[in-house]
Order: structure tokens, then sequence, then C-alpha cells
């Protein structure tokens, strides 16, 4: 039986916002779920009703297979790290991680080895007197962390807890949530907007759009099979190109240059005068001819160096492109290069629903 389960979970706020529609999730102990998506999607909602901080309108949450609509925050055994850390500003960090033990009266000795503890894992020995006023931003998520995981509760929900973070900071705290997960196999649910975090966290991955719950699957399964456009177009960096056009003869133009699909795709038939989306990834081509391949020349618009690769902005009449290129093959602007994009690197969307088809 899983340890969280999410049956049809509606949430509609007192003014008549419908925020989140039938969101349908298993979760498993020890599990690490991210929730991902645009801001205003409904992830801090689902979180705050998974935490019991929101009435769920409509649906079943179960805690162990029991029903939890009811249950107080408290007493579903959650802990919950915020956005915005929530320290109190005029206790010391030591009493900051104890706080949840000294209000359940636990035994000073035992407080004392567990915030020690726990100290030591998030690299906080040596500040256990400070007051947060005198720790950096990444020390003070440090003891938000601490002071939910202190409590040996289930489930831990983590509310864009990186996001008051500079870029480098959030690289150490998202390697160092990691480890954590990994120390106390703790089941975790995760909301950011980031998909970098996303994919770099998660076992499971649960993107969201407009309050519906778009896939549910590995950062593997949503990078390589992605369900439909937006999820392909929101997991990678930069994200995959688009291609919009109808297909005439089997075939849809990039700019002026046919591509044929018919060959490698005869169910594109079914799509003949219709329109279709077909994507491929920055990084998922090859500069230069190759065989198994589209083959493409096209204007080279604008080039960014990142280091030990290039993002390369194309351009073919109204179409554009990014490629992702090896640094050392970064190509002059201005010019036209040929590239190749492998058919098993190309995805197909139906240009109505969006969603993937499988046109073998
Ligand atoms: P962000 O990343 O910006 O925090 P989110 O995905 O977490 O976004 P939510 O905070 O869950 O989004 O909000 C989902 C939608 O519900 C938004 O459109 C928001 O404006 C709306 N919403 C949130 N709280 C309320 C409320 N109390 N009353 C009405 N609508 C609300």
């Amino acid at each position: 039986m899983a340890y969280l389960t999410l049956k049809n979970i509606n949430k509609i706020y007192p003014n008549g916002f419908h925020a989140v529609h039938n969101f349908n999730l298993e979760i498993e102990k020890g599990e690490f779920v991210v929730f991902v998506g645009p801001s205003g999607c409904g992830k801090s909602t689902t979180l705050r009703m998974i935490a019991g901080l929101e009435d769920i309108s409509n649906g079943e949450f179960l805690i162990n297979g029991k029903r939890a609509n009811e249950m107080g925050p408290r007493e579903r055994e959650i802990a919950m790290v915020f956005q915005s850390y929530a320290l109190y500003p005029q206790m010391t960090v030591f009493d900051n991680i104890a706080f949840g033990l000294t209000l359940q009266g636990v035994d000073e000795d035992i407080i004392e080895e567990r915030v020690k503890n726990i100290a030591g894992i998030l690299g906080l020995t040596d500040y256990l007197d400070r007051l947060p006023r005198a720790l950096s931003g990444g020390q003070r998520q440090r003891v938000a962390i601490g002071r939910a995981i202190i409590r040996k509760v289930g489930v831990f929900l983590m509310d864009e807890p990186l996001s008051n973070l500079d870029a480098k900071q959030r690289v150490t705290m998202r390697y160092e949530i990691a480890q954590i997960h990994q120390n106390t196999g703790a089941t975790t649910i995760y909301v950011t907007h980031d998909q970098t975090e996303a994919m770099t966290l998660a076992d499971r991955i649960v993107v969201m759009k407009d309050g519906y719950v778009q896939q549910v699957g590995t950062p593997y399964e949503l990078y390589f099979e992605p369900q439909n456009v937006f999820v392909a177009g929101f997991i990678g960096e930069p994200p995959m190109n688009f291609l919009r056009g109808t297909v005439k003869n089997g075939a849809i133009k990039f700019g002026d240059i046919p591509l044929d699909l018919s060959k490698k795709l005869p169910g594109i038939q079914k799509y003949e005068g219709k329109e279709i989306v077909f994507g491929f990834r920055p990084e998922g081509i090859k500069l230069g001819q190759h065989d198994g391949a589209y083959q493409l020349t096209c204007n080279v618009e604008l080039t960014e160096m990142l280091g030990d690769n290039t993002n390369v902005y194309i351009t073919a009449g109204k179409d554009q492109a990014i490629l992702k290129v090896d640094s050392h093959d970064t190509p002059e602007t201005d010019v036209d290069i040929t590239f190749s994009i492998p058919y098993e690197s190309v995805y197909l969307f139906d240009g109505e629903t969006e969603k993937v088809i499988d046109c073998k």
C-alpha cells in the first residue's frame, strides 16, 4: 500500500477559483517527489493541502491507507520547510533547531544530543550559539531544514526552499538536501519551478500546469518520453525546439526545407493536411551530415559560449531553433551551417491536442 495517496484532489478557493483539478498520486515511503511547474500552476496549494494548512475541497487524502482530510497538521506527522525559512529571530540556532522537541517536553539531554547530531549533518556545529541574523541565507536555510528534520516525522514538505539563495548556494544546498534525504530516507515532497532542481533531486517528478497534472514520471521518463508539448518544453535546458507545420505529402517544412517524415514514420499519413509539432532537443543534433538523420542547413544568428558547450541560435525563414554544440565547434555568426537530427531524436505531437503521437 502506498504511504500517501491523493485521490481526485481538487481545490476551489472561497472566491470560486479552481486551483487544483483531479490530482491523483501515490507516494511510497522514502520517495523523493518533486512538484514542478510555472508560477500559479497549483504546486503550493497541493502541498498545503497535504500539510493540512488548506482544506481539500473534494477528493480524498490518505496517510498509510487512513483518510486524513480532517486531520490537523500535527496529527499528520508532517514537517514543512518554507521558502521564507520562518526562523525565530530572537532564538539561537540551537534553540531554533530544538524548538519542536522543546515544545513536546523532550528530555534536555536527548534534545542536546539530537541537535548536535543534526548540526553535524548540516554543517552548523560552529553556529549553534548564533542568532539567525548573523547567518548567511544558506545557513539559515539549513537551520530551517534542521528544525524540520529533528522531529522524527513521516513526511517532509519543502516549498521552494532554495529560492532565496544565490545560484552557487542553490547548487550546494541542492546537494545537501539530496544527502540529507539519503541519510534520513524520509519521504519528501518538494515544490519548485526550477526544472534542474526537479531533475537532480527527484525519484519522481509531477509536472503541473494550470492546476492540472501533465505527467508523472522519473526524470529519465520525463526527459525521454514526454507525453505532451508542455512537458517536452518544460524539461530540458535550453528547451526542446518545436516546429509547427501542416503535413503535406508526408513532409513538414523547416523554413523552406521540407522534412520528409513519411519514409521513417509511415503513420504520418494519418496527419496529412493536419498540423503537427515536430520536436528535437538542442543537444539531440549532430553537426555535419550523417546517415539516419534529417539534414538541415540554416543561418547562424547568434552564439552563446557557456564553457563546455555553446548554444547556437539558427533561423530558416520564420523558423528558429537552438542547437547545443561542443564549444570547440562553435560556428561563426551569419554563416550557414549543416546539421543532422537523428531519426531517433525526433518527437512528434498532435498540433491540436499537443499530445505525443506515434507514427512508426
Ligand atoms: P508559485 O510558484 O508562484 O508559488 P504555485 O504553483 O505554487 O505558484 P499556488 O500558490 O498553488 O501556485 O496558486 C495556484 C493558483 O491559485 C494561483 O492562480 C493563485 O493565484 C491561486 N490562489 C492561491 N491562493 C489563493 C487564495 N487564497 N484564493 C484564491 N486564489 C488563490
